[in-house]
């Protein structure tokens, strides 16, 4: 499709078919249950906001309810570590797929300490090494970051979520202290994983992490502060490694069905982008098999399928 015609696509009528027709799904998928605070949400929501480059706006459903953004969060320290490290970066962790899930150990013995890309939970705690290494008071200088991005001041950690993350994050501290072995941590690593479990904790809505991704279908520049984020080769870069990694050891069935970069968290929420185009934002709290929303992948699918957009 062309940029004209889905500049004239009715987004407004696509989002709200798209909620009504995800419906029946929203009672199938289960709840994250692995961080107990994650199992308090009602999987009856459901959200999508779009954010187009031109400014306009639409949403439906739940879209300004906050929610838990987990992994999305991942996309924000990889931007703040790539813009600080530059090519770096990818001494310290690689671009592959894992075709394992997100919090898997195996793979990383197989390959010393290097995780196999920045989404999975190894490569976020390496980059969040990263960012601790490289920056003071990380975590507010972080959220503020995030709020600069969101273009919203309002924007906070959900405390509960964090002690809870933290109570139970056995897996993440096991990740940690095995790459802090191979010298591929460099800051103390309860400092990392306070800074890892605080930006997965903080709670934004739909409205906000459409908003914050728009810089990414903006070739690195925000389109609401003009603010460049990453250079254009740099946010290319990063949308091939959404497109690739950014739901798990789904990330080809993501891109079959949807076809669009994109990022998903264990909170339900999914966001992805249209270079040059839009970002958009779902949030559906009921998981599949991998991780990623169940009715959120359906909704984002519907979406590239009704107005005709995808990347290919
Ligand atoms: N904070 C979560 C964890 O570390 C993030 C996982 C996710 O959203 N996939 O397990």
């Amino acid at each position: 499709m062309s940029t004209t015609t889905a500049l004239n696509t009715d987004w407004q009528r696509v989002i709200e078919e798209i909620a009504e027709e995800v419906k029946p799904l929203l009672a199938t998928g289960a709840v994250a249950d692995y961080i107990p605070e994650l199992r308090n949400v009602d999987k009856d929501n459901f959200g999508m906001f779009v954010s187009l480059l031109d400014g306009r706006e639409y949403y439906c459903g739940q879209a300004q309810t906050k929610f838990s953004v987990q992994s999305i969060s991942k996309v924000f320290t990889l931007t703040k570590a790539f813009s600080m490290l530059k090519d770096g970066l990818w001494e310290r962790v690689g671009k592959e797929p894992s075709g394992n899930p997100f919090n898997s150990l195996i793979q990383l013995e197989h390959e010393n300490g290097k995780p196999r890309n920045p989404f999975i939970n190894a490569g976020a705690i390496v980059v969040a090494d990263c960012v601790v290494s490289h920056t003071q008071d990380s975590l507010n200088d972080m959220i503020d970051y995030i709020r600069g991005l969101a273009a919203n001041k309002a924007i906070h950690i959900d405390h509960a979520m964090f002690r809870s993350e933290k109570a139970f994050g056995h897996r993440n501290a096991a990740l940690a202290h095995f790459m802090k072995s191979y010298g591929n941590i460099e800051s103390d690593v309860d400092e990392v994983l306070d800074f890892y479990f605080g930006h997965c904790s903080l709670s934004m809505s739909c409205e906000d992490v459409s908003r914050a991704f728009l810089f990414l279908a903006n070739h690195g520049v925000h389109p609401l502060t003009n603010k460049r984020y990453l250079t254009a080769s740099q946010a290319k870069r990063l949308n091939a490694l959404l497109l690739t990694c950014g739901t798990y050891d789904a990330a080809g069935d993501f891109a079959f069905r949807v076809g669009m970069p994109g990022k998903s968290g264990v909170g339900g929420g999914i966001a992805a982008i249209i270079p040059g185009l839009l970002s958009v934002c779902v949030w559906s709290p009921g998981l599949d098999k991998y991780g990623n929303s169940l009715a959120g992948v359906k909704a984002l699918e519907l979406f590239t399928t009704k107005t005709g957009i995808s990347i290919f």
